[in-house]
């Protein structure tokens, strides 16, 4: 019997380079894990089991593919970059359940994908160590698509990461934390150290764990307005959610209005929109929308 070398050694990550005389392309946020610990941990946090389905958005050399694919009964991998199909089909040749589809994940039509890829599945998981330069524009897609996903385990930004966990009051919290969660419950899964890439990020990272919800945790009559209202809120944190509205939605109009429609809302106009919870905009946004803003 031949024991396979996990790819995911320093030692094995530089041999298959090599080999391949593949360089890393800084513009493609191309950053490999070379850390067994650390690809665990990853894989651990998406609970998978072989009834499950992976989606795993940029292989690389198949470092935490090969884990998923030992996890999960179906691994589908996304990768943009050409130069790494040869390598993917070298290093994942023992699992015939593996799928790598060549394209950029921003571009792809992931309702066909899942219903190809994912038709027999119980449940589907993204599991992935993003490409940093794309990670929200990623993130946003795969919540707003409303693909059926049970949970998001990826390695993202760390200051990325404390904005989409963050609770109302504190300065990391904003549009981006309301988006994700209004979407799925974040959890911060660990802080990664440098040394577990090669080559190593100049930002800190860490793993998020969003578990998907099924349903949105507030009810909102309008949901594009809803996240218009929230963007129109922060657009100047420093300034008050009435100012704020007044530049967006009243340019031209006294405040009164505005302000008896804060009231509705039981929302203080003094207040700023980094007090404000989901529910306190998605009360807004109703109140806002019942009076006919969302179609001015
Ligand atoms: N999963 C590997 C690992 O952990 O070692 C590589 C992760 S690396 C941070 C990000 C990967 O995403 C690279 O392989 C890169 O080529 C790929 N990538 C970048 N932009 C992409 C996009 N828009 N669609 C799909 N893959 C992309």
């Amino acid at each position: 019997m031949t024991i396979r070398e996990d790819i995911a050694t320093p030692r094995r990550t530089k041999e298959i380079i090599q080999r391949h005389g593949f360089s890393f392309k800084k513009s493609l946020g191309q950053n490999f894990l070379i850390d067994q610990n650390i690809l665990n941990k990853i894989v651990a946090a998406a609970g998978l089991d072989k009834t499950k389905g992976a989606l795993e958005v940029g292989p690389g050399i198949g470092a935490l593919t090969e884990k998923l694919a030992e996890e999960a009964s179906k691994v589908t991998a996304v990768e943009i970059d050409q130069r790494l199909l040869p390598i993917l089909g070298e290093v994942l040749e023992p699992f015939p359940h593996v799928q790598v589809v060549h394209g950029d994940v921003l571009k792809l039509d992931l309702k066909e994908l899942f219903a190809q890829q994912f038709s027999d599945v119980s449940g589907v998981s993204v599991v992935a160590n993003l490409p940093y330069y794309v990670t929200t524009p990623i993130l946003m897609k795969l919540l707003e698509e409303k693909l059926p996903l049970e949970n998001i385990v990826v390695m993202i930004q760390k200051e990325v990461a404390e904005r989409m966990a963050a609770s109302p009051g504190g300065k990391e919290y904003g549009s981006l934390s309301i988006a994700v969660q209004y979407y799925s419950e974040p959890e911060l899964v660990c802080t990664v150290p440098h040394s577990v890439f090669i080559p190593q990020p100049n930002v800190e990272s860490a793993v998020i764990r969003l578990k998907v919800r099924k349903q949105p945790p507030v009810q909102v009559e309008d949901e594009a307005f809803f996240f218009e209202v929230v963007q129109a809120s922060f657009a100047q944190r420093r300034k008050t959610i009435s100012n704020n509205l007044k530049s967006r939605f009243f340019p031209k109009e006294g405040r009164e209005r505005l302000e008896a429609l804060l009231e509705e809302a039981s929302i203080a106009p003094s207040r700023r929109a980094e007090t404000l919870d989901l529910l306190e905009f998605a009360k807004l946004s109703n109140v806002l929308a019942q009076f006919g803003l969302n179609e001015a």
